[in-house]
């Protein structure tokens, strides 16, 4: 569908956005799509970035968790950090809306928040930096985007007109 290409042809405006659960874009793959939300946990260059061995625990854990979700497992292709550490990319098979993502994040920061047990994959054989975590620190970064899904739950980025780089090349990434 040529509608559906044409999603990622707005720039958004980094400065205006709030957390909350965002679609980055969809691609088509076949005749399956395959979509990237922005699950942002901070407002980009507004307030400090998750520390990289907070966001580092976050990945193990909530990967964990959603690879391990009845509803969702089976359309979880990847969960991961952003480079700017204000948040994580979900991506799942299909196109659901940001809105039937939110309870399944719900779960997984939950899960996050109140976690009590050690970090999966942590150890030299499972993992490429296996001491940079800290989960005292996921729980607390946990719990403040629980708080924020809850009570203020955002689905829509501010759009802005799309910046260029110097060769004419539009920049995508978050
Ligand atoms: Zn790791």
């Amino acid at each position: 569908m040529a509608e559906e290409k044409l999603i990622p042809s707005f720039q958004v405006d980094h400065t205006k956005i709030v957390p909350g659960i965002y679609e980055s874009r969809v691609d088509q793959i076949g005749d399956q799509f395959c979509t990237t939300f922005d699950i942002r946990m901070k407002k980009p260059n507004l307030e400090p970035v998750i520390h990289p061995n907070a966001m580092h625990t976050i990945e193990h854990v909530v990967a964990t968790f959603l690879r391990n979700d009845e509803e969702w497992k089976d359309n979880i292709i990847y969960w991961g950090p952003m480079g700017c550490l204000t948040g994580s990319y979900l991506i799942v098979k299909g196109h659901p809306k940001a809105e039937e993502i939110y309870p399944l994040m719900v779960r997984a920061f939950e899960h996050m928040a109140n976690y009590d047990d050690v970090v999966p994959g942590t150890t030299p054989e499972t993992c490429g930096n296996y001491l940079l975590h800290d989960l005292a620190m996921a729980k607390y970064e946990g719990a403040l985007y629980l708080k924020a899904l809850k009570e203020a739950p955002c689905f829509e980025y501010p759009k802005a007109e799309r910046i260029l780089t110097e060769k004419g090349m539009t920049f995508f990434d978050s």
